[in-house]
């Protein structure tokens, strides 16, 4: 399970997972988390991790490898800086990369790209499968998103359709990190 960007700082959400123990990875950006780092430090004490979602969620393709390694590089030190741990794993913005941010990500000490197989949206799944299955291993995304985002529900809301959506096939949620091998 995965959560990004970290726009909406919803403390139930905390109270949330504090209860539920549901792993999960944040691939955070910078621009949307720089007006309240702490939100997130009681989440990354329950034991998730903090990973790179550049500085300012630009297309990465669209930028040279210069400017692709300031936005890796950028949120990877305020990310290092505010939580005391480097990331080694990015989620590139849209899902769009190219070799030069393989290459840059690779400079920035990152040692993974993740992309993912289902996305939340506020109900359900959005699925690559044709067949809107879920299959053990699949890289989940949803975001930090609040009422204005989400048509009035809340992050906490969407949260439990998610986890509903994920128990009524039988699985169960796994920690990303413990899947893949970082150099
Ligand atoms: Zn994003």
């Amino acid at each position: 399970m995965t959560l990004d960007d970290g726009q909406e700082k919803d403390p139930r959400f905390v109270a949330m997972l504090r209860e539920l123990k549901v792993p999960v990875t944040m691939f955070l950006t910078k621009d949307d988390i720089q007006d309240d780092y702490g939100y997130f430090k009681p989440l990354q004490e329950l034991g998730n991790r903090i990973q790179d979602h550049t500085v300012t969620h630009p297309v990465l393709p669209t930028l040279g490898p210069e400017g692709q390694k300031r936005e890796i590089c950028g949120d990877r030190d305020a990310l290092t800086e505010q939580y005391g741990t480097a990331p080694t794993l990015l989620r590139p913005p849209f899902g769009r990369w190219n070799s030069a941010t393989q290459e840059a990500a690779r400079e920035c000490g990152i040692s993974g790209i993740v992309m993912w197989r289902a996305s939340m949206q506020i109900h359900d799944f959005q699925y690559d499968d044709p067949k809107k299955e879920l299959h053990p291993g699949d890289i989940l995304l949803a975001h930090f998103r609040g009422p204005k985002q989400l048509k009035g529900e809340t992050m906490t809301q969407m949260f439990a359709h998610l986890l509903k959506q994920i128990e009524k096939r039988g699985f169960a949620v796994g920690r990303l990190e413990d899947y893949i091998s970082v150099r």
